[in-house]
């Protein structure tokens, strides 16, 4: 099984297909209203909370699409993955639903409670290395060696078909929605709701989110090809890592789909956990919440704005979210009183 994936970018076809497939595995996520944000910018604001999806992502769209399009042949071999974080829990929960053997693979510096709560769905999980990369490498030899099919995170058809359920959704309840912000880290998720949306609503603007710090897919928009630089620490973690050398579907649905890109700084990131924790009683992780940062920065402006935010992840160690409440009542503080 190659570990390679082939094949043509997806449709939307393979959107709304991958929306019947998924049903019965996902949760459908309720949008809330911000009712703060949309005066701040003079529209109105939704939250697309994804934080509160199975698995605490939305990667659990894509991996149930990709695993339930597998042959019975391929199930019974098993599946493998490389990843720290939302995308190893997404795979293990599916397989675990199905009865598939799955292996994740990360490096020795990922933190223990990630590992257990892959190991808790029953996946099993290999230590390799000190990088991403390295464990990586380590998925792709065992994927050759034991026959398991490689799953990837993102440059994948039916992964970017699965995320792009929430371009449906998004399209089915809001008829006026005009801007959506989407966290941008390998391009998966904004690739599938920026088809689904640009498909069904084609004046709808597509804005993608990165941190400052190492943001891979906006430095390769701006080389014009996939580039590879270090890692870097981020309160954003889900978002660190390269967009693949021989990245074949989400760097050109990127330069295809995509409006614009902006950058957040590591101070907004923890504000925007902490206003999502406060205003709206929700545990948001650093790259779920990039996109409240950008409109907390006034990074994007638009006249009659009806702005929908992917909140892509809620999976946060609570200091980490008690830390953003002390930032974001710290900038209410400094706030000019009326
Ligand atoms: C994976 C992930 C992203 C980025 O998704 P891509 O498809 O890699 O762009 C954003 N937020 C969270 C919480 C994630 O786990």
């Amino acid at each position: 099984m190659s570990h390679d994936a082939i094949g043509a970018d997806p449709t939307l076809a393979d959107v709304q297909a991958a929306g019947r497939t998924i049903a019965p595995t996902v949760t459908r996520t309720t949008l809330i209203e911000s009712p703060l944000l949309s005066a701040r910018c003079g529209g109105r604001v939704w939250l697309k909370p994804e934080c509160l999806q199975k698995t605490g992502a939305f990667k659990i769209r894509g991996a149930a699409n990709k695993i339930l399009s597998l042959t019975d042949a391929e199930r019974a071999l098993g599946i493998i993955t490389a990843s720290s974080g939302n995308h190893g829990r997404a795979v293990a929960r599916v397989a675990r639903d199905l009865g598939v053997r799955a292996v994740v693979c990360m490096s020795r510096r990922v933190g223990k409670n990630k590992v257990d709560a892959i190991e808790r769905y029953g996946a099993e999980v290999v230590a390799e290395g000190e990088t991403y990369d390295d464990a990586e490498r380590r998925s792709f030899a065992m994927a050759a060696d034991q026959g398991l099919t490689w799953i990837s995170a993102f440059d994948d058809p039916h992964i970017i078909a699965g995320q792009g359920t929430i371009g449906l959704e998004l399209a089915a309840d809001l008829p006026d929605l005009n801007t959506v912000l989407v966290p941008l880290s390998g391009g998966g998720l904004i690739s599938g709701v920026a088809l689904a949306l640009k498909s069904l609503r084609p004046s709808t603007r597509v804005v993608g989110v990165s941190m400052e710090r190492a943001p891979m897919m906006h430095l390769s928009l701006e080389a014009g090809h996939p580039v590879e630089v270090a890692e870097r620490d981020t309160l954003a973690d889900a978002l660190v890592g390269n967009i693949g050398g021989n990245n074949r579907h989400t760097f050109g649905m990127v330069q295809r789909l995509v409006d614009k890109v902006v950058l957040v700084s590591e101070e907004a990131i923890a504000e925007a956990m902490g206003l999502a924790s406060v205003v709206h009683d929700l545990t948001v992780e650093g790259g779920g919440a990039v996109g409240l940062a950008a409109l907390l920065d006034d990074q994007v402006t638009h006249p009659g704005a009806q702005i929908a935010i992917v909140l892509s992840g809620g999976n946060v160690a609570p200091d980490l979210t008690a830390r953003g409440r002390q930032a974001w009542n710290q900038r209410e503080l400094k706030r000019p009183q009326k």
